[in-house]
């Protein structure tokens, strides 16, 4: 018998986690809206493994949301950490570890000449839109229906993950004023994108896309569409901003500008850049970046941006994916995974389309043999999703509590493991 993931223990620290916290939790994505019941307290994680505040252990597929791609407590990466506490935790003036993380990234990313640190993904994009906005003197944004760019205003428009889990799609408290500049476009449609940059060409700052959409679920864009942004981009002098917090050095060694091989004009970071701890970062081209404050008069500041411990965390974990061959070994252990489900699923008469890129994958509860838009998300059987995500947590297999979200495979996600995570969807799926 399986002990059970709600424990009276877990139950108990959920309650008084309510009494203090809205909701009891400290960002909508952990608590289980969109699929019931009460969320699994963590006390502790190793490798693959997370270990909850009741001792039962679950193999993760959520990895923090995406930054432990070398897994939890991942040694070298605590050694950074040990070592650079010695010496204070933050100083409020330059350090060199911020200049070190900062190359390593303009090194792995073509488009990228110089970086600025901030402390989340949100921050990243709310600034990158920011500079966008000053640079080209406009105000109008083109977003797509489905992504998610973090919680700043201008973002908060029909936006994914949470925000689809929760089924708000533009959220109260964002001015109407703000909103109205922010144009929301379907995803992967390169002939809607045409036709608003014919009607509106000359007022539109950026467009902000998410290049592999990981937060409705998984989805991977046509090329077309891609190219097209960067058409439109280039004869109407907008800026290409490209949201790789998720995908940066997940899906491929230079992020999806590689994967995907585009070239976009400011590029925003967050996750795995910062190994687990508060980090983001947006960076591009040099003549758009000069124009940040202190060089430009773009204002963007931040006490504790470039913390050192960050630092230490983010340098440490991009460092621990230039091993030889890590990216091609990341992308066979999620193969073997997909590969597997789809297996177990067809095996016991269940339709489940898997797909998967490098580190991400996504699960789709449909008939259909490709999810290419975002209405196509919207009609996969959720209900279901929520009865098979219980019954994988009920046997100790932690995915993303909502149909919305990637998962996330690590380099430590082994053979044993990926085998014990298909039989035990085998299990679940013959009582699905
Ligand atoms: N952009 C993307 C693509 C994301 O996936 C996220 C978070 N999941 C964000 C921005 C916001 O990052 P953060 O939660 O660190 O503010």
């Amino acid at each position: 018998m399986h002990q059970p993931s709600n424990s009276p223990a877990n139950q108990a620290a959920f309650d008084r986690a309510c009494q203090f916290i809205p909701g009891g939790v400290n960002s909508p994505v952990r608590a289980f809206k969109g699929v019931g019941g009460t969320p699994v307290f963590i006390r502790a994680a190793d490798g693959a493994m997370l270990t909850d505040i009741s001792g039962k252990q679950y193999i993760d597929y959520v990895g923090s949301w995406g930054p432990m791609i070398l897994g939890h407590a991942n040694e070298s990466v605590l050694r950074a950490v040990r070592e650079i506490m010695q010496y204070g935790l933050s100083f409020g003036a330059p350090t060199e570890i911020e200049t070190q993380l900062a190359e390593k990234i303009v090194s792995r990313i073509a488009s990228v000449d110089s970086v600025r640190m901030c402390n989340s993904g949100t921050e990243a994009t709310m600034s990158a839109i920011r500079l966008a906005r000053g640079f080209t003197r406009r105000n109008t944004l083109i977003k797509f229906e489905g992504c998610y760019h973090g919680h700043s205003d201008a973002l908060l428009v029909k936006a994914g993950s949470g925000m689809l889990t929760l089924g708000v799609p533009t959220s109260p408290g964002v001015p109407a004023d703000v909103a109205k500049h922010t144009l929301t476009l379907p995803y992967n449609d390169p002939d809607a994108l045409l036709s608003a940059f014919e009607q509106f060409g000359d007022e539109i700052a950026a467009v902000i896309v998410e290049p592999i959409a990981g937060n409705m679920n998984l989805i991977v864009p046509s090329d077309l569409f891609i190219q097209t942004i960067r058409q439109c981009c280039d004869r109407y002098g907008s800026v290409f901003i490209a949201d790789e917090v998720m995908t940066g050095f997940r899906v491929a060694k230079g992020g999806a500008a590689e994967y995907l091989s585009f070239t976009p004009d400011l590029i925003t970071f967050g996750k795995i850049i910062g190994g687990g701890m508060p980090v983001g970062a947006f960076g591009g081209r040099q003549e758009i970046m000069n124009h940040l404050a202190p060089i430009g008069g773009i204002y963007q500041a931040g006490t504790l941006s470039g913390n050192p411990v960050a630092m230490a965390a983010g340098l440490a974990t991009l460092t621990g994916t230039e091993i030889e061959g890590f990216y091609p070994l990341l992308a066979e252990k999620t193969d073997y995974l997909a590969a597997g489900l789809r297996q177990v699923a067809k095996d016991n008469g269940h339709s489940l389309l898997v797909k998967n890129v490098c580190g991400m994958f996504g699960l789709f509860f449909t008939e259909a043999t490709s999810v290419d838009t975002f209405q196509a998300v919207m009609a996969c059987d959720n209900e279901k999703f929520a009865r098979f995500f219980h019954g994988m947590l009920a046997h100790g297999v932690y995915l993303a509590p909502s149909a919305f979200e990637a998962g996330f495979v690590s380099i430590v996600h082994d053979r044993e493991i990926l085998d014990k995570t298909i039989e035990i969807a085998d299990q679940v799926f013959k009582s699905l």
